[in-house]
């Protein structure tokens, strides 16, 4: 699967933007604040309908903008997709798959499946456990329609619990529709238990392998499914998940009832990590934490892989800080299968590897490495700055140069 072309109008700080990326690797290079992080966020937005940063879909509006569009050509399975999306301001977004609108996310994420790495993806080793099963949770909603479907249902199922819970000293009737509810919780929870299990088992080898290979086979990274207490197996079949769980509602009611919150179920699972032994959320460096996280996320990418027998696109955002020379090494390697698009701010570090893309200001000059290195100097109009390697008179991705500096 890969992203041919994109269009962006009137996205984050791009007025109009046109690109176009190679089938393999890509590497978009610019200072900060460019738009780098912007253009990985807007591909991921149209891989799942989500983004990973912003709060609310009118964040994606550019600033004084009331609407904004991202289109993008897609090939995959086996054939030409045209995705479209619409944001506008107080109104709700519209999604076109081949000119036919969809309601759901999760029909782009049948057409374009993304794994998305991020500096913020830190937290997912020393954040709490909320970080860790959003991690599960995104992963398996591209993967297992069941699977989000179950997780839906859960979290409706335990937000009125939760009320119930919470009212029941004001309104004691209330807690007659609990079993109704504790019975939903049981029978979606045990589907999300099911998966998740497997899940991690499969996260334990792939991260495992990434995590060893990228630390030059210094460290062993420990992965570990935590799930209710009176599972005794979480990769059971999903009835004897659910009988275990209907017991461990049982022996919490009256605690539930006493605290009045909800405190059996799925919603507290976590997975343990460990590297080289030791509780990694306390105990890791910056770059072990870096290192860790990164290997979750290409053991998302072959799990995906494994699942579906398709390759997603892997976003790479400002991956090599903060890692040394073996670890730059390895994830250098990793980018050499199917699409990819790395940012970076210097480019030197990622010479040869791909198709260039600079982003300068919101605007997109490509191929930039394929101009000879004593090619004439320009003027940025827009921000005053020189840029360079440009024909007199070209436009490149918008950008326009109004003379030339002679050096
Ligand atoms: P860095 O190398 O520092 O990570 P970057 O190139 O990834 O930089 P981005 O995060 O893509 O930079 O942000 C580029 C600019 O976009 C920022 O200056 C930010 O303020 C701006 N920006 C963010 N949201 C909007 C918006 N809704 N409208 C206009 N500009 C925005
Ligand atoms: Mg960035």
């Amino acid at each position: 699967m890969r992203i041919d072309a994109l269009a962006l109008r009137n996205f984050r700080n791009y007025d109009a933007l046109n690109v176009t990326f190679a089938p393999d690797c890509n590497v978009i290079v610019g200072e900060n604040a460019q738009g780098k992080t912007n253009l990985l966020e807007a591909i991921v937005y149209l891989s799942s309908a989500r983004s990973p940063r912003a709060r609310a879909e009118k964040e994606l509006i550019s600033f004084g903008k009331s609407e904004c569009s991202i289109k993008a050509n897609a090939f995959a399975r086996n054939r030409d997709f045209l995705l479209e999306i619409a944001l506008a301001a107080g109104r709700r977004r519209k999604i076109l798959i081949n000119k036919v609108p969809v309601k759901k996310g999760s029909d782009l994420s049948d057409v374009l499946g993304a794994v998305y790495f991020c500096p913020e993806d830190l937290l997912l080793i020393r954040d709490g456990a909320a970080a860790r099963r959003k991690f599960m949770d995104d992963a398996l909603c591209q993967l297992r329609a069941r699977y989000a479907q179950a997780l839906s249902d859960y979290h409706r199922a335990y937000e009125h619990k939760t009320r119930i819970l919470r009212d029941s000293e004001e309104y004691p009737s209330l807690l007659d529709t609990l079993p109704e509810f504790d019975l939903r919780m049981a029978q979606s929870g045990a589907v999300i238990i099911y998966y998740r299990a497997r899940f991690c088992e499969r996260l334990k080898e792939y991260a495992g392998i990434a995590h060893r290979e990228c630390s030059g086979g210094r460290e062993e990274l420990g992965v570990e499914y935590q799930t209710v207490s009176t599972i005794s197996d979480p990769l059971a079949p999903i009835e004897t998940i659910y009988d275990q769980l209907r017991a461990h509602q049982a022996s919490h009611a009256a605690a539930e009832r006493a605290s009045r919150m909800c405190l059996s179920g799925p919603h507290k699972d976590d997975i343990a990590v460990t590297i080289g032994g030791v509780n990694a959320r306390q105990f890791s460096s910056q770059g072990q934490t870096r290192t860790a996280a990164l290997a979750f996320k290409l053991a998302e990418r072959e799990i995906y892989r494994e699942i579906t027998s398709r390759t997603p696109l892997l976003l790479l955002d400002d991956v090599l800080s903060e890692l040394d020379g073996t670890r730059q090494d390895f994830v250098l390697n990793q980018i050499r299968t199917g699409q990819v698009l790395i940012t970076c701010c210097e480019p030197e570090k990622l010479t040869g590897l791909g198709q260039t893309v600079q982003i300068h200001g919101g605007q997109v000059m490509q191929d930039v490495s394929c101009f000879a290195p004593e090619a004439d100097f320009y003027l940025c109009t827009q921000c005053d700055r020189f840029s360079f390697a440009l024909e007199l008179g070209r436009e490149a991705g918008g950008l326009a140069y109004s003379r030339k500096i002679e050096i």
